[in-house]
């Protein structure tokens, strides 16, 4: 019944790795219209140009690129810890073949250093939107990027080298608080995320949790039942359920006091969290002093047995009743009933009262089924 909420780390993980895939795969979009653009427009604007040439410098990026866009970066399932090293894997292989194709258009046309420049920015702006959950990944993609285009105005156009290095410096110390602010932001609405689904689950847990014994109250339990006579209707399969209430409670209360009573519901309660253990069983307080089990894939033999552990167990507990007129002990009466096709949930809870009823009109602290 307990649903666990995801602590803020595990959902900041989880978070940053969906947003990483989709960052890669928007980069591969950009990466492979870009790369067929420049591809075509060369190939139109110098009919002369070597097309072989051309295709292979382009090709590398194209099907990097398609392959991001299309496969690997399909959000992930998996939740796994540390998983980043595809990411880097991919952009290393994204950047070379950029690389390859930036080289190849300054070599292509000695003139062409300010378009290059202008799909460098482009890309460093873009790389730097789609990391930055991850400074560390960031910062690899947006250096590399950056120390190109230094060296591409040091080397190719023998530039002072003031110039590119404060540039490239210039454009790290933009990226890295752009990439501040984001991140907090980001932080920030997945705290609140983790917080309201928190508060949703604790909200719901107090509806179906009942305060002083802290089993399942009736509410659960109805919907529960419900749940499985729809399973029992489809596979067949057998289900039980046992109402108990305790013998006397009342003279409990009255002699050794209400304190006394509440002790000996929270007692039985975890006598019962105890017994009942299958993963499927319910055990809820249904009432003042009145319990029921829930026992899915049981029969009505099965259900006894679990009655008398009960029975047995609440003897061993021996709970003082110094004014029960049954035991020294608190004891419990228990009606049993097994679901029958054509059966409802009120008739089967029926069917344990009436069962219970008996056991109370004769000899208490008993099973009847
Ligand atoms: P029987 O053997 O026939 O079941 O008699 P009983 O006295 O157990 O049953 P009855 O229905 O006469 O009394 C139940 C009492 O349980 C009345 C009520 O005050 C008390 N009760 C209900 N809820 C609580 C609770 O949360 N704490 C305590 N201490 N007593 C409660
Ligand atoms: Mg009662
Ligand atoms: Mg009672």
């Amino acid at each position: 019944m307990q649903k666990t909420t995801p602590t803020f780390e595990q959902q900041l993980h989880f978070e940053t790795q969906q947003y990483l895939a989709k960052g890669c795969r928007w980069l591969s979009v950009l990466s492979f219209i870009l790369a067929v653009v420049i591809g075509i427009t060369r190939l139109l604007n110098i009919p002369e140009l070597n097309f072989t040439f051309t295709l292979i410098s382009i090709l590398p990026l194209a099907l990097v690129s398609l392959y991001g866009a299309m496969r690997d970066f399909s959000l992930p399932s998996s939740q796994k810890i540390n998983d980043y090293g595809r990411f880097y894997r991919y952009i290393l292989a994204l950047i070379l073949c950029w690389i390859t194709v930036c080289n190849w258009l300054i070599l292509s046309a000695p003139f062409a250093q300010g378009k290059v420049e202008s799909i460098l920015h482009l890309m460093m702006f873009a790389l730097s939107i789609a990391f930055f959950p991850v400074r560390r990944l960031l910062l690899f993609a947006v250096l590399i990027m950056s120390t190109y285009m230094a060296s591409v105005r040091i080397f190719f156009f023998a530039d002072e080298l003031f110039f590119p290095i404060m540039k490239m410096l210039s454009f790290l110390g933009i990226v890295i608080s752009g990439q501040q602010v984001i991140e907090k932001w980001f932080r920030k609405s997945i705290f609140k995320d983790v917080e309201n689904q928190r508060l949703v689950n604790e909200l719901n847990q107090l509806a179906l949790t009942d305060s002083l014994t802290k089993l399942s109250n009736r509410r659960y339990f109805d919907a529960m039942l419900t749940k499985e006579i729809q399973h029992c209707e489809r596979s067949g399969s057998a289900m039980s359920i046992i109402l108990m209430d305790i013998d006397f409670f009342k003279k409990l209360n009255d002699y050794s006091g209400h304190q006394r009573g509440d002790e000996c519901l929270i007692e039985l309660a975890k006598l019962l969290k105890h017994q009942i253990k299958r993963p499927r069983d319910v055990c809820a307080r249904y009432g003042g002093e009145e319990f029921i089990v829930l026992l899915p894939e049981t029969d009505i033999a099965g259900a006894v047995e679990v009655a008398n552990n009960i029975k047995l167990r609440l003897n061993q507990l021996a709970f003082q009743h110094p004014d029960s007129l049954v035991s020294e002990y608190v004891t419990v009466s228990q009606g049993a009933a097994q679901w029958q096709p054509g059966i409802n949930a009120e008739q089967l809870i029926k069917q344990a009262d009436d069962k219970l009823y008996e056991v109370k009109a004769t000899t208490r602290n008993n099973i009847a089924y």
